[in-house]
């Protein structure tokens, strides 16, 4: 039997992007790896058909958790001041990662389980000047908010402020709004929503914020030198070579797909299965389901079962589901959408969640 992962990544692979890692063996440093850097480059760029005069893909080895603070250390200039916006665990991880490299910054900080108060943002920048960055989360993954990013990034635009997105489980499902003049980077991951293995991070930014090397923070999380070598194909570090050809398979499978857009229908199509299967058990979402990411679904823990019962039962038929985060560990569960996951996949769920929960 093969276990299916609901956790948010990493995700259950295809048969492809599994296959795809046992590839030649290179040398990072060989013309044939800097064409498959420059494939994935121009695929990642080419997801949300951003133009790419004005965006590029710089990707490193390292989790999501490394593009997200490579790319607060790299573009937040020396003279900057980033604001952080918090309604949840990784808000609250771009709050360290400002506070361990000194980087000047002011926090905005929500409940974990509300929404981001746009208003409060608009006169947060109002009342400070320094601001030229704002760091928030697309989709906080600890309660599954997919946050509003629209007023956002208008209030952003009138300030001249950028973006700095964590976008690391969104990418390739939810809208991401490139167009916006705000927007400056997009920081995710191959492991998520494109399907490919953990091992692999990037950050999509418009080239004027790459190209303007003022922050002299990190050596291995400086983006400025991997976009400055990838643009002449090479690599300043060893790149995890598998974890690329994977990564080529999957955004090969995302496009032949038909792009974000059949993904995000599809992981909506399965949520609709799952909501409906917990409801008719009594098990509620924890979000309204408008304010939802596609993604991944937060669940209120029926009375009288524990994470850990539920969490070992599903286990042992097949699934892994994951826990809340900290406060949250003992109130929720949460099943996410990505991966390889068939319709027999589903039903086999379905069966299991009304065998426990029934
Ligand atoms: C998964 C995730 C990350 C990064 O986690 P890693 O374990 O470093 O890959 C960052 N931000 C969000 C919103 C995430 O869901």
């Amino acid at each position: 039997m093969k276990t299916i992962l609901l956790n948010p990544g990493p995700v259950t692979l295809s048969t492809q992007v599994r296959d795809a890692l046992l590839g030649p063996d290179l040398c990072h440093r060989e013309p044939e790896f800097a064409a498959l850097q420059n494939k994935i480059r121009r695929q990642l760029v080419a997801v949300y058909d951003a133009d790419p005069a004005q965006w590029a893909a710089v990707l490193l080895t390292g989790s999501g958790t490394a593009a997200v603070e490579a790319m607060l250390i790299s573009l937040v200039p020396r003279s900057g001041h980033l604001l952080v916006i918090e309604n949840g665990v990784y808000g609250e991880r771009m709050t360290r990662i400002a506070t361990n490299y000194g980087i000047a910054h002011t926090r905005l900080s929500h409940d974990w389980l509300a929404k981001i108060d746009a208003g409060k943002v608009a006169q947060t920048l109002r009342d400070n000047p320094a601001i030229t960055h704002v760091a928030v989360v697309h989709h906080e993954t600890t309660c599954g908010r997919l946050n509003e990013l629209s007023a956002l990034a208008d209030a952003c635009a009138a300030h001249g402020i950028g973006i700095l997105l964590d976008g690391v489980s969104s990418f390739a499902a939810e809208d991401i709004p490139f167009g916006h003049s705000a927007l400056t980077a997009v920081a995710a991951t191959a492991n998520k929503c494109l399907h490919g293995v953990p091992g692999t991070s990037f950050v999509v930014a418009r080239r004027a914020a790459l190209e303007c090397d003022s922050t002299l923070r990190g050596v291995y999380l400086d983006l400025t030198s991997y976009y400055v070598n990838q643009e002449r194909s090479g690599t300043p570090f060893t790149q995890s070579v598998q974890t690329f050809y994977a990564l080529s398979a999957a955004l090969d499978e995302l496009a032949a797909e038909g792009g974000w857009r059949t993904r995000r229908a599809s992981y909506r199509q399965r949520l609709g299965r799952i909501r409906n299967a917990l409801r008719a058990l009594g098990i509620d979402g924890l979000l309204p389901e408008e304010e939802s990411s596609c993604v991944l679904h937060g669940f209120n823990l029926p009375t009288g079962t524990t994470y850990a019962e539920l969490h070992d039962a599903l286990k042992a038929r097949g699934f892994v589901i994951y826990a809340g985060q900290s406060k949250l560990a003992e109130q929720i569960f949460r099943i996410s959408m990505m991966g390889d996951i068939t319709e027999a996949d589903l039903n086999r769920l379905e069966t299991a969640l009304r065998d426990i929960l029934a």
